[in-house]
């Protein structure tokens, strides 16, 4: 990553399921800052809101607690995003990140939140601990300079 963000976003929001909408503006006014095309910007904004919808189910099922975003803008034109959530946690993040695994079958859920994530950015990393949380670092560089 190149060394300082030349601008940088910090939010944080109570897990309810309105503020996965929420996200989706959020980044979205960040990033449109730097011009990107209609097909980055609607990716970056998929992918956000598959984690910020994942710590809201799955991180605070059948509760509620904070969310943060965090996003930064490099020169060369790389956003890095941040989502952490301090819920559940991922018991083995491997398996959970394996297209189509699901802890909520019966939920409709069809366990694909990762893998698009994935086909979205160019980079996706998850670090987790049960019982205090999870991060999901999601990373794509803008085909404009800026
Ligand atoms: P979909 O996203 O397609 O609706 P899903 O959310 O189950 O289904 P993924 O987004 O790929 O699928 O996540 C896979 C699994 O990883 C989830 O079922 C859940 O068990 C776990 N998981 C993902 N994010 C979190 C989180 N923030 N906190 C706790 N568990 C998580
Ligand atoms: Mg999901």
């Amino acid at each position: 990553m190149s060394k300082k963000p030349i601008n940088e976003m910090k939010l944080k929001f109570p897990s309810l399921s309105a503020n996965e909408k929420l996200s989706r503006i959020a980044i979205s006014g960040f990033v449109g800052l730097y011009d990107p095309r209609i097909d980055e910007l609607n990716e970056i904004k998929t992918a956000v809101s598959e984690a910020v919808t994942n710590s809201i189910v799955h991180g605070y099922r059948n509760t509620c607690g904070e969310i943060e975003l965090t996003a930064k803008a490099f020169s060369d034109g790389l956003i890095y995003i941040k989502i952490r959530d301090k819920g559940a946690g991922i018991e083995d993040v491997a398996r959970a990140m394996e297209p189509l695994y699901t802890s909520l079958p019966d939920e409709e859920r069809s366990g694909l939140g990762f893998s698009v994530m994935e086909s979205f950015c160019d980079s996706v990393k998850v670090t987790s601990k049960l019982g205090s949380g999870t991060t999901v670092v999601l990373t794509k560089r803008l085909k404009t300079k800026l």
